[in-house]
């Protein structure tokens, strides 16, 4: 090598030595021929205990086979291969030294193969740079998860944590439209607490919310969780039961109904009781989109109004004539 030469290699050896990022060499016997000080320092293993070792000799709990076929195809089609932490977190299990973890313990590594030529023109060895990406996956994953709580929010009633009107008629549309194309049965009820006003004008506003969190309670322990539970309004209540037949969606609105009666809401020092009504309307080609759907329940839950309240009242067709 001519004094120049020499030089280049030094200096080659010396960026690839301060790199931020793994690198690692290896031929096609998965001897290790180049292994950085970050591989040094991460792994707590010196170059000079792997140089020229099998890879997986030294280093223990590789992914081998996952790691052959990457390693291989570099140099069968002598083309560069990547991995994301998206789809592998890591090759080593390195760990992640940042004070503020997000509850990842590990180090989050993008991986590139790039096959090495020989002059001959044959990929002899195939390099790994190991790129720790850490902070973009926790930014990621802190991103979505502050994605997820928000639609959580926008999703939800704020007083009771049920659905919102809104997201609930989304579920009712989606109900509608499947039910309606596989043939299921399905059922809805709306319910409507019995003379609250009275409840807000006796005890107060403060009392009033209490018992409309109270039933929201106790409907979220009546329900299973493929039911679909909503705060349709002020003291009114959607439920949508996939899968239920009316007089199944009759037991589940007897069985509410009952509990709710027999309760006794303690809040400020009284003991408030009070009753619910309700209305199920099963899905049937009587009724001509989702709104139509829930109009059929309410006539129903009016029906339970009119004849007395603190009933469950099925919809029929007796009712829209
Ligand atoms: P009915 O048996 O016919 O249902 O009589 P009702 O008194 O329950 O019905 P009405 O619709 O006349 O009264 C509902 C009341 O609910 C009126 C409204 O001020 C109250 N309300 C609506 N939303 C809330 C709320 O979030 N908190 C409280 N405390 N009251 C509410
Ligand atoms: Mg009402
Ligand atoms: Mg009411």
């Amino acid at each position: 090598m001519k004094a120049t030469e020499i030089s280049d290699f030094h200096w080659t050896m010396q960026i690839i030595g301060d790199l931020d990022a793994g690198l690692i060499v290896v031929d096609k016997a998965y001897r290790v021929y180049a292994w950085n000080s970050f591989m040094q320092s991460y792994s707590g293993i010196s170059a000079d205990k792997i140089i020229g070792k099998v890879l997986f000799d030294v280093i223990e709990g590789l992914p081998e086979s996952w790691l052959r076929k990457k390693v291989d195809a570099s140099f069968k089609l002598n083309s560069r291969g990547f991995s994301c932490w998206e789809d592998r977190p890591y090759l080593f299990k390195f760990k992640n030294f940042s004070p503020i973890s997000n509850g990842l313990r590990e180090m989050r590594q993008n991986i590139t193969f790039s096959p090495l030529t020989s002059v001959n023109g044959e990929v002899s060895h195939v390099s790994l740079v190991i790129n720790d990406v850490t902070d973009i996956a926790k930014n990621k994953i802190h991103l979505m998860d502050s994605n997820q709580k928000l639609s959580d929010l926008s999703r939800t009633d704020g007083l009771t944590q049920l659905f919102n009107r809104r997201y609930w008629e989304t579920c009712l549309m989606k109900e509608y439209e499947s039910c309606k194309i596989s043939g299921a049965v399905s059922s809805l009820v709306i319910f409507d607490i019995d003379h609250f006003k009275r409840v807000n004008d006796t005890y107060g506003h403060t009392v009033g919310d209490h018992v409309i969190r109270h039933t929201a309670n106790e409907l979220r322990k009546a329900s299973r969780t493929s039911d679909v539970c909503g705060r349709y309004g002020g003291e009114e209540f959607t439920v949508l039961l996939p899968g239920t037949c009316a007089n199944q969606a009759l037991y589940f609105t007897e069985r509410l109904r009952k509990k709710i009666e027999s309760s006794i809401v303690e809040c400020e020092g009284y003991n408030v009781k009070y009753t619910i009504s309700l209305g199920i309307c099963e899905i049937s080609p009587y009724q001509s989109n989702h709104l139509n759907w829930l109009e059929h329940a309410d006539k129903a839950l009016y029906y339970s109004k009119e004849t007395g309240r603190n009933r469950s009242t099925v919809f029929d067709l007796a009712f829209i004539k």
